[in-house]
């Protein structure tokens, strides 16, 4: 997960873009650093009856165009410098989609499989402790991120509303529907990437029905998108999760439902596609997962972890365009790469960010005291990613680069405008 620095990584896109802005010397200093760093321990009373000691992170990176916003990630090797990295991204993420939050993000360092639900509830109540001050529906609003999930914010909500002492659903998101949380926040990752490619084949004059995908990765985001696309017709011909991947023999469309019954069953998505004890070994191939990366396909849609093109295998890799649905899925070189050859790549910071849209849609109603239908999130989210690939595809053709660089120019004048506006 967290590479040498990928703080730098971060600084470097950004630099790419500073160089087709022309921003006076005390905005670019403030995009290049954090607003505020805090970094605590945590005591947590083990169910043994001892006590350990975690460290925990928020890194508030921008508020110009409104509170922070970032979820909050424990992994025993996440670091100051990933959980800066990804608070920078955020605030990109928010400016892209045109949402008035800026960019945070929390950890804790801690192998949450190594807890008890108890001890896991003690940690996070203790993270919100250390925070409370500083966190708020106005000030900073967290959500889950990697081994966090919408328990975790009900326990956090719930800690932060009694330190305050008034019940304060604004302050997360990602929350249990039970507390202010929306359904469609469990979907809205991939339902944002299915809009992204909606428009990216009309860019690329291709039709749904001939347009072939291979999705890396079968968890919350690779199945939903999986399953979207193969819902509105797109001819989904590959899957894999991280023990291996299966391809359709036939061309045909394979339904991401059934697979992911079969994969329940048996525990795999590889070997034969099956329904039920009813296996079908004859129009389903296993492949390996480098082998799905190389299908030549219209559309490869990486979803599972960073680093899953590098210098190493781009060259094998034959898609006619990239969805980065997972964080950094693609190293700076391979990036460099399809851009010289002409291959779309659309940026994770785009592609994933109907995650944070559909979150800031639940704040909006929590703050409101309103609740909308799914289908009016629905068409809320939609708006704001066709408007986003909109502004990013025109800025990437109005300064002749890629894609990336063009949502990065768009980004950061939006926060560079806010900064100004406030007369810094
Ligand atoms: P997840 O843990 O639910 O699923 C990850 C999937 O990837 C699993 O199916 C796993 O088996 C598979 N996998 C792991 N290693 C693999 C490999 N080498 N080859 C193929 N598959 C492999 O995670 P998720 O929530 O789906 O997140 C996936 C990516 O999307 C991450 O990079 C995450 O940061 C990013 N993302 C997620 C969200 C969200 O709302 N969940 C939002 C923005 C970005």
């Amino acid at each position: 997960m967290a590479t040498a620095n990928p703080f730098q990584s971060a600084l470097s896109q950004l630099e790419k873009a500073l160089g087709l802005l022309q921003l006076a010397p005390h905005i670019v200093a403030e995009l290049k650093k954090p607003r505020h760093i805090h970094e605590f321990t945590i005591p947590v009373l083990m169910d043994d009856g001892s006590r350990q000691v975690f460290t925990g992170y928020r890194v508030q990176y921008n508020d110009a165009r409104g509170p922070f916003k970032g979820g909050i990630r424990y992994h025993p090797k996440t670091n100051l410098h990933e959980v800066k990295a990804l608070a920078a991204w955020m605030t990109w993420k928010c400016a892209i989609v045109d949402i008035p939050f800026g960019g945070g993000k929390g950890g804790v360092i801690v192998d949450p499989k190594k807890l008890s639900k108890g001890e896991l509830e003690r940690l996070s109540r203790g993270w919100v402790r250390e925070m409370y001050r500083n966190i708020g529906p106005d000030i900073d609003v967290p959500a889950p991120d990697v081994s966090t999930n919408p328990m975790i914010m009900g326990w956090m909500v719930d800690e932060y509303s009694r330190m305050v002492g008034s019940w304060q659903p604004a302050t997360f998101t990602g929350k249990p529907v039970e507390l202010g949380g929306i359904p469609v926040r469990e979907y809205s990752t991939a339902r944002g990437g299915l809009i992204v490619v909606e428009e990216l084949v009309k860019k690329m004059k291709l039709k749904p029905a001939k347009t072939t995908v291979a999705v890396q990765g079968f968890g919350n985001v690779g199945y939903f998108i999986a399953e979207m696309l193969h819902d509105a017709g797109f001819k989904v011909i590959a899957l894999s999760d991280s023990q291996g991947g299966i391809l359709a023999k036939n061309g045909k469309s394979m339904d991401p439902r059934n697979v992911m019954k079969s994969k329940k069953e048996r525990g795999m998505i590889h070997g034969c596609y099956c329904v039920g004890s009813v296996c079908d070994c004859e129009n389903y191939t296993a492949i390996t997962n480098e082998k799905l990366l190389q299908l030549p396909v219209d559309l490869l849609v990486p979803a599972a972890l960073e680093n899953a093109i590098t210098k190493e295998n781009m060259r094998k890799v034959k898609a006619k365009a990239i969805l980065e649905m997972a964080n950094g899925p693609l190293t700076p070189e391979a990036d460099e790469y399809f851009f010289k050859r002409k291959i779309p790549v659309i940026p994770d910071f785009l592609a994933n960010a109907g995650g944070v849209a559909g979150s800031h849609l639940e704040w909006v109603q929590n703050r409101q005291g309103v609740l909308w239908s799914d289908k009016e999130v629905l068409q809320k989210l939609d708006n704001k990613m066709r408007e986003a690939f909109a502004s990013m595809w025109n800025a990437a053709e109005k300064h002749t680069t890629d894609l990336r660089t063009g949502a990065y120019v768009v980004a950061v004048e939006r926060v560079a405008k806010a900064i100004q506006a406030k007369g810094a």
